[in-house]
């Protein structure tokens, strides 16, 4: 098989490289918002980093660049998944980090597409598209995050709405989001997994409050999340009452492959021309560790690839995109551990994107699950190994000690 381009995709991406170099700001440039990588030097701001990611997605759209796959009925163009990969491949290159539209583009719109009504399709999917909408996932409890089912925040039904109380954590971007993807308990008295509903909630709904959490490294881009007697109108419901979990599959499955393709674009081609810079590239060693890199960065490449193949073909993303989310952790940690071995002491003194990057690497091996719970994927759902053994199988979860 070839991976190269087709004369159809080289002409494609060179259209994509002229529009990006007459409209993307460099990276480093001080138009640049590359938010992931340099907590450091973005600290404080945040909101400053979400208006040129907002103006960028609308210029995008504008331009008719963006979400270039989606189906034309939803402001798409229909484009092949090879363009939508080739395109991010090329805007990759620029001082461009979409991360403040992580949970909107590559969360709520593949949820919506797979379990919403038409209405609710026509009332989010192109205002997500334009950068009108910035979502946060509002999914993980102070006692629930590997074991998301086993959450507390509850949904009440009143009428033509639920009433929501609890509390959720860790929720990226909260404070700048426009909406909420939101998992609730609706129902006490079945299994943990089925009494679950998905809603989509206004983040300035009344009684809904998040509180950024500072960070060490002066960032504050997480929150928590407080529910005070929130009211959701019952048409905010994604997928039907208590099929939350199903549901959920589709955002967590969606957030993996796409937290692991933003991990896997670590640039492979900086890390040589550091060597080079710090006259270590005749080093064996040294030329072992970015051989290594390349060779990972072009696995992570081909498995992103199989993903969207698989979802070009019409199947929803599975557990393969556990695979990449590993593997995607890894190398970011990898190869940011042979930055830090060729800058040396620099490293304390520099405000480096490496050294973000090598701070920050926890952060992209646990958020969309941590390494462990992704193996437990792998063995159950690939490998067919035998389920986690589970004492509250079949157990209401009113009666579950949590
Ligand atoms: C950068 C980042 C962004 C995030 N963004 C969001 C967000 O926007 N919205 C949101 O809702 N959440 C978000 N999270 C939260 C994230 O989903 C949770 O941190 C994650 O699921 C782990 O849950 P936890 O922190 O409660 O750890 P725990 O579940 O308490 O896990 C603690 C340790 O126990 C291990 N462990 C737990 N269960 C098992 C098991 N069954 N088998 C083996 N090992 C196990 C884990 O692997 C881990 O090492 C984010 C986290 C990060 C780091």
């Amino acid at each position: 098989m070839d991976f190269g381009d087709t004369p159809a995709e080289a002409a494609f991406r060179a259209e994509a490289q002229s529009w990006l170099e007459a409209n993307a700001p460099a990276k480093g440039s001080p138009e640049a918002f590359n938010e992931m990588f340099n907590p450091g030097i973005n600290a404080g701001r945040e909101e400053e980093m979400a208006g040129r990611a907002r103006a960028w997605q609308a210029r995008l759209a504008a331009d008719g660049w963006a979400c270039l796959d989606w189906p034309t009925e939803h402001g798409g163009r229909g484009a092949s998944t090879m363009e939508a990969i080739i395109f991010e491949e090329e805007q990759s290159r620029y001082g461009v980090v979409m991360s403040i539209f992580m949970a909107a583009l590559d969360m709520a719109a593949p949820t919506l597409m797979a379990w919403g009504t038409d209405e609710q399709k026509r009332r989010f999917l192109d205002p997500i598209r334009r950068g009108e909408m910035v979502f946060a996932q509002l999914f993980s409890e102070p006692n629930a995050g590997s074991d998301l089912a086993g959450l507390q925040t509850r949904a009440v039904r009143d009428g033509d709405e639920f009433v929501v109380n609890g509390q959720k954590v860790w929720n990226s971007y909260a404070h700048l989001a426009d909406w909420g993807i939101l998992l609730a308990r609706t129902d006490s008295d079945v299994p943990k997994h089925q009494g679950l509903t998905y809603f989509f909630v206004e983040m300035d709904t009344e009684g809904l409050e998040p509180r950024p959490l500072r960070q060490i490294t002066g960032g504050a881009e997480f929150n928590e999340t407080f529910f005070d007697d929130v009211r959701v109108p019952a048409e905010n419901v994604i997928g039907g009452v208590n099929n939350g979990w199903a549901v959920a599959q589709t955002t967590l499955n969606s957030e993996r492959a796409a937290v692991g393709a933003q991990s896997s674009r670590v640039d492979v081609p900086a890390l040589v021309e550091l060597a080079r810079r710090k006259d270590q590239d005749g080093d064996p060693a040294v030329r072992q560790s970015l051989a290594e890199a390349w060779i990972r960065s072009e696995v992570l490449r081909y498995l992103g690839m199989r993903v969207y193949t698989a979802l070009s073909q019409g199947t929803e993303i599975g557990p393969e995109a556990s695979i990449t989310k590993i593997l995607a952790g890894d190398h970011i940690r990898d190869t940011s551990q042979t930055a830090m071995e060729l800058l040396g002491p620099e490293a304390m003194l520099n405000d480096d994107s490496w050294v973000w990057q090598m701070v920050g690497h926890f952060a992209h091996k646990i958020g969309g699950g941590t390494p462990e719970i992704q193996r437990n994927v792998i063995g159950e759902r690939i490998l067919g190994l035998p389920r986690e053994p589970r004492a509250d199988k079949g157990v209401p979860f009113r009666d579950l000690k949590m």
